[in-house]
């Protein structure tokens, strides 16, 4: 307990000393979970005295645990206390990850739900939307789509894009971590809106674990070569040599590598080598 309550004070120290000169907000969100990973390994063995300090001063750190006695109270991440919640109403999922509402002063927000990222469906740099991305946004559709919810909302209340930042709950489910424990969403942590990562890493973890969602996903493309092709033989651009579509070999050829042949001789004559495990 007073391991977690060190860890949670030297987090938020982070947060504040590393945000005065970020520059990407990946690059913000990295700096913030390497820092948390140090410090947690760090403070694991020591206990207290002068040690687990990180950096600027002893004494403000000191001060920041002091300060924080509600931080202190909490038993475990299984009896949180009630959070405060706005209701709200789905109008529209926009992703996995981000969905429209309105309050109840009639205004309506986007909302980007804190902690998680799914994979993109709808960017306009289309080269960044996978196919994973369709089946989160679905997963979050079939979840939120015209249902009444609550919003919890963290240290910012918006992200520079003036989106509202919250927890979703569905009852008493926090969608944001169902996301995750589902393996629909990644944990992605912006200090110093760091309320649920715990829980957020340990879902991802279990579905990781279990290759739940994304985590045991293969795109149909790179698991039936054979079929998205129509050709018999399957090269490799990186090696030029040919197989059947069926060789364990072929099979591992990446789509971005893979060239298809209707016969031997037309791989051959484009340069390819057989295989010399399956012989083609
Ligand atoms: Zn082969």
């Amino acid at each position: 307990m007073v391991a977690l309550v060190v860890v949670m004070a030297l987090l938020v120290g982070c947060g504040d000393s590393d945000s005065g000169g970020s520059g990407s907000e990946s690059g913000y969100d990295d700096a913030g979970a390497d820092a948390y990973v140090a410090e947690a390994q760090q403070s694991d063995g020591s206990e207290s005295e002068g040690e687990t300090t990180a950096g600027s001063g002893e004494d403000q750190s000191d001060e920041g645990i002091e300060a924080d006695p509600q931080e202190a109270a909490l038993p475990a991440e299984d009896v949180p206390p009630a959070p405060e919640l706005v209701s709200a109403y789905v109008t529209r999922v926009i992703d996995g990850d981000t969905i429209e509402v309105s309050l109840p002063d009639g205004s309506v927000e986007k909302v980007r739900l804190i902690g998680v990222d799914t994979p993109e469906s709808v960017h306009p740099d289309k080269s960044r939307n996978v196919p994973y991305g369709d089946i989160a946004s679905a997963f979050t559709k079939d979840h939120l789509s015209g249902k009444t919810v609550g919003l919890e909302f963290d240290v910012q209340e918006r992200d520079k894009y003036g989106r509202l930042l919250a927890y979703v709950y569905l009852g008493d489910i926090m969608f944001n971590e169902l996301l995750v424990s589902e393996g629909h969403a990644s944990v992605s942590t912006y200090p110093p809106n760091v309320k649920y990562v715990e829980r957020f890493t340990a879902g991802q973890l279990a579905a990781r674990n279990a290759g739940l969602g994304q985590w045991g996903y293969t795109p149909p493309e790179e698991s039936a070569p054979d079929e998205s092709a129509g050709g018999e033989y399957i090269g490799s651009a990186r090696s030029y040599k040919f197989h059947y579509t069926d060789c364990v070999w072929g099979q591992k050829i990446t789509s971005n590598n893979a060239v298809y042949f209707a016969s031997r001789d037309e791989a051959i004559a484009a340069g390819f080598a057989p295989c010399k495990v399956c012989n083609p």
